[in-house]
Formats: structure tokens, sequence, C-alpha cells
């Protein structure tokens, strides 16, 4: 990265030697010419012109010296200033872009620190499911995508939710059967833990009732006849979904441009990703050579049980060696040690409320787990555990303990992802223990699926302490605050309303769902912005506007400081800067 004085010395420097070369061969007129040039270029080097000025704007820094400023300035990918409008106006050159911000709220770039790229981006050309209330909801939208794309191939898509199917909770093949007899549907649960198939699909995948359960999946069947419903949870889901058409390089490469447009203009500069990814790392990077990403990647490596191998080792170090920079990056892995609440494979301390004969349970061996999670941490690179239920949280947090114990490290930053249950006695272990608590806002929206399916699953209890972002944060964790896209949108603007209202758009429950754990907008913020930036081990460089750090920052449609929390969602992103560049820029209305 060249800053301003590193740039003005490159460039005087060769120029005095030149000019020294000049004074020995006695070439007066040329001398004249360059002494003339070089007076202008150590006037100019007094205030070096920004490239970029950002005018007349509400900047929160999130740097909590100077929360509030007026105006930036921006050289190459960083930011070199930041103040009033006076002072940065002395900034402004010939070739200086000024962007007038008309008092509009800027704002860090805002980073999702829980994604799946590749997936949700391919996930915006597929039938999308997310709003539909009930099943002739969703066989509209279905008979809608068939009619835009017709033939006899696959039908793919997702975003339904368990409280679609009423009292079944899940869903069936019987509403996909009629529609669609000869072409095969495949859609994937919102929450990516179970899938729904058609016969037509089963078919093609063989599966009947003898079908044995694959390891840490089921089948569902229906308990008279024993036959397949068309449901299928967890690893049952790529029975089916193997069998699914792959997109093209091509195909791919379309798909992630899209995302990142799509990411760019709800605001977002950065990314965690969480699975999926790092498959297509080699794609990512031919984008970045090309000059063609919008959006920062950190990508973790998909860890799956049962153990850590010579060959995860392997690929893990050869990414973190490979990539290292400010837009694509390795160096984390992932992995989960339990699924899901509403399909009971959450792993619990105590039984499920409506089933007591399950607690769920661990996908690792708990040795294995802890053993490769001490490993990693030897090496240096960070974690990022999937843990859900109140037993998977605790796992997870004893190992990071006994990790830091046994290899003597601090300051890894290892996370947690999502925490929807928590023991009482584990919260304040997140901040003794620097756990970062990686959490998603719009998981804990208080719907029906949430607030009948979730709740009733694991219980009045347990539910007290439901996403206890406001009770971590209070005991010294950190909070880092995602989407899961493509589990829901990336929206942040919905994920920052939900954070402070725990209220459903309508702003339902009144008073809100657990409201003690609601927190401030600017706790909100930071979880998006300098949190997640701390989450990521790049709080040095990015997350907050201040001198020094890159310059990914938004400017958006009104100053949520100002307005009723229940209208933050509605919230639009003008223009979206990642490194000096604007990414997106809102149409002129
Ligand atoms: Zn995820």
């Amino acid at each position: 990265m060249v800053t301003g004085n590193h740039r003005r010395q490159s460039v005087v420097e060769p120029r005095l030697k030149t000019l020294h070369k000049l004074l020995v061969t006695g070439t007066f007129a040329i001398i004249f010419a360059l002494a003339n040039s070089s007076t202008a270029t150590a006037q100019k080097s007094k205030v070096q012109p920004a490239d970029t000025v950002l005018l007349n704007a509400k900047v929160y820094t999130e740097n909590t010296q100077h929360a509030w400023a007026h105006a930036v300035a921006i050289r190459g990918e960083k930011i070199v200033a930041v103040g009033e409008d006076a002072d940065i106006e002395k900034l402004r050159g010939q070739g200086t872009k000024v962007i007038e911000a008309g008092g509009k709220l800027v704002l860090p770039g805002f980073v999702d620190c829980h994604i799946h790229f590749l997936e949700g981006s391919i996930s915006l050309g597929q039938a999308n499911l997310e709003g539909a209330k009930n099943p002739s909801d969703i066989q509209r939208i279905l008979r809608e995508y068939a009619e835009k794309h017709p033939g006899h191939g696959w039908i793919l898509g997702g975003g339904w939710n368990y409280a679609m199917f009423g009292e079944e909770n899940l869903p069936h093949k019987k509403y996909l059967d009629g529609l669609f007899p000869d072409r095969p549907v495949f859609l994937v649960g919102y929450d990516g833990h179970t899938s729904w198939a058609n016969s037509k699909a089963l078919s093609l995948a063989g599966i009947d009732k003898d079908t044995p359960n694959p390891p840490n999946g089921a089948i569902v069947r229906d308990p008279k006849t024993g036959e397949a419903t068309g449901a299928l949870k967890e690893s049952a889901g790529s029975l089916v979904g193997k069998l699914a058409p792959k997109p093209t390089r091509e195909e791919k490469l379309a798909a992630l441009r899209a995302g990142m447009r799509w990411a760019n203009e709800n605001g977002l500069t950065r990314v965690h990703s969480a699975g999926g990814d790092f498959e297509a790392f080699d794609l990512y990077d031919e984008l970045r050579r090309r000059g063609d990403l919008t959006l920062r990647m950190y990508i973790a490596y998909f860890l799956d049980p049962p153990e850590l191998r010579p060959r995860d080792l392997a690929a893990i170090e050869a990414a973190r060696k490979k990539y290292t920079g400010d837009w694509l990056s390795a160096g984390v892995v992932k992995t989960m040690i339990d699924g899901v609440v509403e399909s009971h494979t959450a792993a619990m301390l105590e039984p499920y409320s409506d089933d007591p004969s399950t607690k769920g349970k661990l996908f690792w061996d708990l040795d294995k787990y802890r053993a490769a999670v001490a490993e990693l941490d030897k090496r240096g690179l960070q974690l990022f555990t999937h843990a859900i239920g109140d037993y998977a949280v605790r796992t997870a947090l004893d190992a990071y303990e006994n990790a830091e114990k046994v290899n003597h490290t601090r300051d890894r930053r290892p996370r947690i992802e999502h925490i929807e249950t928590v023991t009482a006695a584990d919260i304040p272990r997140f901040g003794k223990l620097g756990v970062i608590a990686s959490m998603q806002p719009l998981h804990a929206y208080p719907d029906e699926d949430t607030l009948r399916v979730w709740a009733g699953n694991v219980g009045p209890d347990r539910a007290s302490r439901a996403w206890a972002w406001n009770s971590i944060a209070k005991a010294g964790g950190h909070l880092a605050f995602g989407s899961d896209w493509n589990v829901v949108t990336l929206n942040p603007w919905e994920g920052l309303q939900m954070a402070v209202t725990r209220q459903t758009r309508e702003g339902k429950p009144e008073g809100g769902w657990l409201p003690q754990q609601r927190i401030t907008l600017a706790q909100a913020v930071e979880g998006y912005t300098l949190g997640a930036a701390y989450a990521g081990r790049r709080e040095k460089t990015e997350g907050s506007i201040e001198p020094g750090k890159l310059a990914d920052l938004i400017i958006v449609s009104q100053n949520i400081f100002e307005i009723d929390p229940h209208e933050i969602a509605k919230t639009k992103v003008v223009e979206t800067i990642v490194g000096g560049r604007v990414v997106f820029q809102a149409k002129a209305k």
C-alpha cells in the first residue's frame, strides 16, 4: 500500500538523481524545465491533494475519540483525513473528485460476519420462497418460476420455513407432486438444514422405503406407510441435492458478480464466509486479478467431522500462504458441532421440551473436536464453531479454553457462530475467554416460526435466554453480526432494526420479544463495523472512519440515529465506497 509519504519520496528522489546527472552533462534548457517542475512538486507536497473528498456529511466515525465529523479525504485506497468541511477543503486539488453528501449520514462500510456467498449468489437466480405464508403461497411462487423457466429441468430454490406448513412443521411432497409430476424439484429450507424434494426427485435419487438414513441425516418417513415424505434432514438432503445440475464456472462467476452488486447495494464492503466459498477461491482470485472484486472476502475452510486430517491441514495452510491481502484472505476454519433447534439436531444439555426422548447430539466426537481446536489454535488459525444448542455452546467454550491453556496462546479470537441457546453460567465466559459471539439478529426474528416452533422445542427456560446478545455484551463479550445469507436476507438494515427492537417489521410482539436482550443502535452498528472488523482480526485497518484505515464507507438515505427504530429497515444505501472506489451508486430519482 502506498501512503502519501512514501509516494512523495519515490517521486522526488529519482528526480533529484536525474537532475544531478543533467548538471554534470550541462544541458541548461532541460535543467530549467525540471527545476520548475520540481518547485511545483515541492509546493504541492506541502498539501498533497486528495483523490476524493467527501463533504457536507454527517460522518459517524465509530472512533470513540471523535464520534462525529463532517468530511473525509481519501487518497489511493485509504482515508487520509477526517474532520470539518474547512479542513478537508484544503486537501482539494485540481484533480480531486468531490462527493457532496448533502448532509446525509456516512458510516463505515458494513461487514457481514457469517455468509455463504457463492451459495447465496447462485440463489439469486433460483426460486425464492422467502415471505410465503403457507403451502398455497409456495405453489404460486413455484408456478410463476416454472413459467419463467420452462422445460423439463430441475426446479431449484429455497427460503421456506417450518411454520409455513402449520401444525405439520415440515414440508411434504404432496404439495409439489400435483404441480410437477415429471419435473424434479429440490428446495432447501431457509436454515439450510432441511431439504424438500418431490416424488420425481426422490425416485431419481433412488430413495424408497428401504433406503437407510445417511450418517448425520434422516429421511423423514410416513409413520404409517414408512414411505419418504419428501422432507430430508441434514445430510439426507445431499442424497437428492448431489443429483441437481451444477452451475458452470462461467455461471458461477456471473452469479458472484450479481451477488457482489447486491451486497454493495445493501452497504456491505466485506464478508466473512462461513462455508461453501473455500472451494471457489480461484474464482474470487480471478475476479481480484481482473480488478472486479468490489467486496472484501475472508474465507473459512469448512472442516467436516469426524476429525482433522493431514489433507485438511495442507489445504488450510496452502490457502493461508496464498491469500493474504486486504481483498481476499484465508487463515480461518469453520466447523459445525451441532445442527438446529427446529429439527432437534441442536445439542442440548437437557431434553427438548416438545420431545423428551432427545437432546440432539454433537456432530463431533468430543475428544476429536477438542484436539482439532487445539491443533488449529496452535497454528495461529482463527476458528468459527457453529454451536446452537446450550451443550454445543458449552463444548466450544471448553475447547477454546483448553486450547489457550495448552498452547499458551492469547488473543486468538475464536468465535462461536449462532449461539441460539446458552446457559446463564456460560454467558460471562465469552468476555472472560475472549471468545467472540458471532450472531445473526434476523435469526431471532419473532415470527411464528420462532415463537411457536423454535420456542416450543426448547421450552420456556431456555427460550428466556434466546439470542442473548445484550447479556453477552454486558458481561464483556464481543459481538459480531451477520446474516447467514441465504438463510435470511443479507440486508443489514433489517438486522440492525431487529437487534434494537426484537420485533417483527409490523412491531410484534408489542414491547419486543425478550426486550432485555435489546441493544442500543450504537452497539448494533458496532457489531456490523468495528466489532466485525475485530472479529475478523482487522480492526487496525478497517471498521471505522479514521486516517490510515482503508476507505470503506457508505452514504445512506436517512440518519438512523434520529429516527424511530422501527424505520431503520427502510434505510437505503446511496453510495458504497470500497478502497476509495465507488462500487455502488443509487440511481437518482
Ligand atoms: Zn451458516
